[in-house]
């Protein structure tokens, strides 16, 4: 098969489009033609090698991915060949108690297609039938790639981990990425009011037409003045990080009292600080958050498929050109998706 495949890890032009061995189903496994891989923050830090995480090489990368089936495992039951499907992104034991509990998201094993096993940039990928979704019949293959792993993210973190309530306010920094734009939609369904942050005012056009209620231009003006101002020197209730050491500073200053932040990344840089006296007076929580789980996904689903959520592709790439779709992503230009068809 065609791949995009690495052999060591830097710059994107370490990204060669080449033929790689099909991949080999096991029994509980399908074998997918993709169809669309929408790219994700996560494939540039896989692509640029992290400390202490031996990416296994080489590699094909790519986590979000929409196809059709092209063979099952003998054990395989649910789905069957030629069956449109698009794939949870996250692989976990299955096993262990927290597979158990339906917390995948916190399995020690699990990992992401396309992390520490092979991706969707290429023709074919294998998966555990269990990964499988209903694909939403209104979406077109490099949409339906576009919806997993950011609006999984999104809701994981607001709805499980930072238990939005409607009413409250929500600043969602980054718009223009694939989570926050996913973040957007996800905070106003649940009745929120939404600030939404970026650095040009034409994608803070874009976040308005999701829903935000109020933009701030984060090159122009300062955030935690602006969220004082629109809040009536209250704060929010709930932080969207995933922008880290950049933001940090205005996330934390524009918390109101007994405010969420959650955050999912760190797409600036991971060195952060914070003042513990600010911490308890204020009776803040600070949240990570990973992911999210299966079934939270399987309800995306069907909601995107009910037109309730919208995944946002930006541009689309040809696999060959994998190379300069992750320099494009890595320039920031984006609002939403990045999706390279193939
Ligand atoms: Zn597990």
């Amino acid at each position: 098969m065609k791949a995009v495949v690495f052999h060591q890890h830097g710059a994107p032009d370490v990204l060669k489009y080449i033929d790689a061995p099909d991949p080999v189903i096991r029994a509980n496994e399908v074998l997918v033609r993709v169809k669309a891989c929408a790219l994700n923050h996560l494939d540039l830090w896989v692509r640029r090698g992290m400390p202490n995480v031996p990416i296994p090489l080489p590699h094909i990368p790519g986590s979000d991915i929409a196809g059709e089936i092209a063979q099952i495992g003998s054990e395989v039951t649910t789905v069957s060949a030629g069956q449109k499907v698009v794939l949870a992104p996250l692989v976990s034991c299955g096993k262990c108690a927290a597979c158990a509990a339906g917390i995948d998201n916190r399995c020690r094993q699990a990992t992401n297609l396309g992390y520490m096993i092979d991706g969707g940039c290429a023709e074919f990928v294998r998966c555990p039938e269990v990964n499988c979704l209903a694909y939403p019949e209104n979406l077109s293959w490099e949409e339906a790639a576009s919806v997993p792993l950011v609006f999984q993210t999104a809701w994981h973190m607001l709805v499980t981990r930072a238990e939005l309530q409607p009413g409250e306010d929500v600043l969602v920094l980054g718009a223009g990425s694939g989570v926050g734009s996913a973040a957007i939609q996800v905070a106003k369904f649940f009745g929120a009011r939404v600030i939404a942050t970026a650095g040009s005012d034409e994608k803070l056009q874009k976040a308005k037409e999701l829903g935000a209620d109020h933009l701030i231009n984060h090159k122009s003006q300062k955030i935690r003045d602006e969220v004082r101002r629109i809040t009536n020197k209250r704060g929010v209730d709930v932080v969207f990080e995933h922008v880290g050491t950049a933001t940090w500073e205005d996330s934390l200053a524009s918390m109101a009292p007994s405010g969420r932040l959650v955050t999912c990344g760190a797409t600036t840089g991971y060195d952060a600080k914070v003042d513990l006296r600010f911490l308890f007076s204020r009776q803040l929580s600070l949240l990570g958050s990973y992911m999210g789980t299966k079934a939270e996904l399987h309800t995306v689903m069907k909601l995107v498929a009910a037109g309730r959520l919208k995944p946002i592709v930006d541009r689309i790439f040809p696999l060959a050109e994998a190379a300069a779709a992750h320099a494009y992503l890595e320039s920031g230009a984006q609002f939403g998706k990045v999706v390279l068809r193939i």
